[in-house]
């Protein structure tokens, strides 16, 4: 009997549907994938570009979508001196194709059928696989208590943030803390500052027992929030990181 191996991820097309600018920098891009087998919320897709002379750049990006929503959506900061984000956000027009290879990643995910309650910390983009988990929250039936901490340089730059509103004011097991790192709005009622440990207790629940943590953003944010945590007493298998890179956030 021939066993089955684990499925190939081939390249695929996706055909832009839709832009919608989330932030100065940051827009989401809605695709559709005619080809897409389904995900889970957490995973990231590979996204390839091929210039005239077939120079070829790769970048990975966290797939933006519930795994229960119609279309594949990918959140994108442009970076204005990276390569491949400023034609991402810029240039790639609706009815364009782009290759795509996905999903991929097992380890940060969210299955959303677990009833231990969710920590979700980002940095910047790295809402973006948070928000995939939420947005798969908000279809399951038994919603877990969830939390997001999330860190953005000013009002302007927070990503999503008419959704999140909107998510956390119709669900009261939801509940979302901004921070501020580089700006104090007047009449702004959230935190402005680096996380610090002060501002994690008491963003956290109490007790640490069986809390599925998700942490994602550039990488100093990353190991910054994931070494308060395990400094409070997390146990680090408990602490799922996603590191973008050096820049961002
Ligand atoms: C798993 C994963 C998921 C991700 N998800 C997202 C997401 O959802 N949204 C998102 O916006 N990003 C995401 N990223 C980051 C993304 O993959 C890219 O790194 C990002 O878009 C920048 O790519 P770029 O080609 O525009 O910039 P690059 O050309 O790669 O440059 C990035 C930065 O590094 C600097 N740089 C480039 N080369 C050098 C060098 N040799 N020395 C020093 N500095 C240099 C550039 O000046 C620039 O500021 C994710 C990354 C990972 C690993």
């Amino acid at each position: 009997m021939i066993s089955r191996g684990p499925r190939l991820i081939t390249w695929q097309l996706g055909v832009l549907a839709e832009i919608v600018q989330e932030t100065p920098r940051v827009s989401s891009l809605y695709f559709d994938a005619p080809d897409w087998p389904g995900h889970l919320a957490g995973q990231h897709v590979d996204v390839r570009l091929t210039a005239d002379d077939g120079y070829q750049a790769e970048r990975s990006y966290s797939i933006a979508s519930a795994p229960e929503d119609r279309r594949l959506a990918l959140t994108v900061e442009r970076l204005d001196d990276g390569e491949v984000s400023p034609y991402l956000v810029g240039e790639l027009r609706v009815g364009d194709k782009l290759e795509l290879r996905g999903p991929i990643g097992g380890y940060f995910v969210w299955r959303g059928e677990e009833e231990r309650p969710l920590l979700l910390i980002g940095g910047g983009s790295g809402v973006v696989p948070l928000m995939s988990m939420l947005r798969h929250r908000s279809h399951v039936a038994r919603k877990a208590p969830a939390r997001l901490l999330f860190s953005s340089r000013t009002l302007a730059d927070v990503i999503y943030h008419a959704e999140l509103e909107h998510l956390s004011s119709a669900d009261g097991g939801l509940r979302v803390f901004h921070t501020l790192t580089r700006e104090k709005p007047a009449g702004w009622t959230g935190y402005t500052r680096r996380i610090d440990e002060a501002m994690v207790k008491e963003v956290v629940w109490p007790t640490q027992d069986m809390v599925d943590v998700f942490v994602c953003g550039p990488t100093s944010f990353v190991e910054a929030a994931a070494s308060l945590l395990v400094a409070m007493g997390y146990d680090p298998r408990a602490v799922k990181t996603e590191r973008f890179g050096a820049t961002g956030g």
